[in-house]
Parts: C-alpha cells; structure tokens; sequence
C-alpha cells in the first residue's frame, strides 16, 4: 500500500518511519527541498518532493503541517486525487479543523496521534513515537465506516492505544489535559521570570531539577503549536483556564488563611486522583 505523508516535520516525519518498518511505500511531500533530502536520507519515506502530485497513487494521506496549514493544503491536494482516497490529518484541535476539511473531501477523518516532545521539524522524528500513546479519531456521521476502521487500523499499527470520540468532545477533553496545561506550564516559567532578586533567580535556575522539569517542559516547546491550540480551541480552553484559576485561587485562600487542614484534603485527594489520569 502506498501512503502519503505532507508536512515532514516531528509527526510526519515519525509516521513515516514507523510505516516504513512496516513495509508500507511512503510517499512525502514537504515545503522545502531541504526537508525531502533529510527525510530520503533518514528513512521517513521511500520518495520525497515539494509538489504535492506525488500522492496521486497514494491509497491513504496524512496532513502533517501546522493547524493552520491543514485546510489549505487539502484545497492544494485535492486536484491531484482519485475521489477514493482517504484523507487524514494529525492536529492537535479538532473540531474546527474537521467542520472544515469534511467541506473540502468526503473520503476525510479527523485525527490526533497525542505523542510528542518539545523539538520539532524532522530532525526531531524518531521510531516508535506513538507506542502506548493515545491515537483520537474524530468521525462525523458522515464519516464512511471504511475509512475509520483503515485509519484505526494504521493507528493500532503503530502501537497506539486508539479512541474514538466527536470531534467537540475531543477539544473539550484535551483542553484539561494538553492545551491548558501549556498556558499553565508557560505561566510558570514566566511567573519565575518576574523574580526581582538576580541572585535569587540564578540560584533557582541552578538548583531546577526533575519537578521543575516535568512541570515546565510543555510551557517551555513548540510556540507556534501553543499559539494555534489557543486559537483553534479557544472556548474550551479558556473554560478550563477559568476553572483553573478558580482552583488556584482555593487553594491561595487556604494558604493566605493557613488552613493547613483544608490544604492537607486538597493536597490528599490530588495524590489521588493523579493515577485516574494516568494509570
Ligand atoms: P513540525 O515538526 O513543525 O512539522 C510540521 C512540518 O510541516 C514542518 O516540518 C514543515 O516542513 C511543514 N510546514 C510548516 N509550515 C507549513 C505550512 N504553512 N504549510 C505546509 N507545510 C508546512 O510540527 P509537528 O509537531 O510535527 O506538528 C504537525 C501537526 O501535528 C500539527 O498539526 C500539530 O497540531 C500536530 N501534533 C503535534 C504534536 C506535538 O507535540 N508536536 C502532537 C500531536 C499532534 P517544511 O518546512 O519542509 O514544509
């Protein structure tokens, strides 16, 4: 089977390894000349080009590129192709991007592979990225029984675990657990930042160590992503960043009021409820 790939960068580029250990012939098109070389040099993919008629054989297509790119790429790509081909996408929003691709191409499904890191480009792809991760498709009623299940199938593949939700419910679920969670992560880094002492700031960038590491590590990747999740998901997004603040400020409260007791509920329920996300 052949599969495309546009937008050889961290996901693209990972996609493209993973598929191509399976046998599959990957076919990638990116914007720069630079980026095919790397991607034939690296292995992501078996033939690369800037122009996008190298996916007219392709039987299924990826849209790798920034969120805001993914539209217009398929009104780009869609002359290239036979009406059969399946069309799907990796961005981290959903339900805007999927109103407005399945306007574009019927054969379309929204998805997310959610593994990532705070590289990007196709230096960062690597093997086995979306092991034990989870991978979102987001079907409409319209969306044809067919193309899920070969999307579900190529997601398994890769050693994903699948889900499978509307594309709203999908924004609102992720805006807990990955979009708010960079703006709360960013304003960490940038709260420490305010810090008036030099000395003080210095030696709390010397003796950051794992916490501050797992805490600001998705504050402190990719921007241009941030900036998109934000735009694309804006109302979810802020209704968890309302909820947030609210809960900051209960727990600001019992600080200011010293009301160990009511800290020491908050502090042992989270312990808690951490694993129900996690485990
Ligand atoms: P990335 O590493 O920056 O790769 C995107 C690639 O698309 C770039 O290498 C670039 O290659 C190409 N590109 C950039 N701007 C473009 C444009 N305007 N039009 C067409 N192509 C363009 O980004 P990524 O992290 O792989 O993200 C790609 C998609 O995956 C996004 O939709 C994102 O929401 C989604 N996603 C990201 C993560 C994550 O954690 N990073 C996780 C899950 C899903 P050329 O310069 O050669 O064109």
């Amino acid at each position: 089977m052949k599969v495309g790939i546009v937008g050889l960068g961290l996901i693209g580029g990972s996609l493209g390894l993973d598929l191509r250990v399976q046998g599959l012939e990957i076919l990638g098109v990116s914007r720069q000349e630079k980026t095919c070389a790397i991607a034939l040099d690296i292995g992501v993919a078996d033939k690369a080009s800037t122009n996008l008629s190298l996916l007219k054989e392709a039987e299924i297509i990826f849209i790798c590129t920034p969120i805001k790119a993914i539209a217009s790429t398929i009104q780009q790509l869609t002359p290239h192709l036979p009406p059969e081909t399946i069309l799907t996408d990796v961005g981290s929003v959903k339900a805007k991007v999927v109103a407005e691709c399945s306007q574009l191409w019927h054969n379309f499904l929204g998805g997310h592979p959610m593994a990532g890191k705070a590289e990007q480009g196709i230096e960062a792809a690597e093997k086995n990225l979306f092991i034990n991760t989870a991978y979102v498709l987001t079907p409409t009623p319209n969306t044809p029984k067919e193309i899920l299940n070969k999307v579900a199938e190529i997601a398994q593949s890769l050693g994903a675990n699948l889900s499978i939700c509307s594309p709203e419910t999908h924004d609102q679920a992720v805006a807990w657990i990955s979009h708010a969670p960079v703006m709360i992560s960013a304003s960490l880094i940038h709260a420490c930042m305010q810090e008036r002492e030099k000395t003080v700031l210095e030696l709390a960038q010397k003796l950051a160590s794992s916490g501050f590491r797992d805490t600001s590590r998705v504050g402190g990747g990719n921007w241009e992503l941030g900036v998109m999740m934000a735009q694309y998901n804006k109302e979810e997004l802020l209704k968890s960043l309302l909820q947030y603040r609210q809960s900051l400020e209960t727990i600001i409260n019992t600080i200011q009021q010293e009301d160990w007791q009511n800290l020491e509920q908050i502090l042992k329920s989270t312990n808690q409820e951490r694993s129900q996300f996690l485990d």
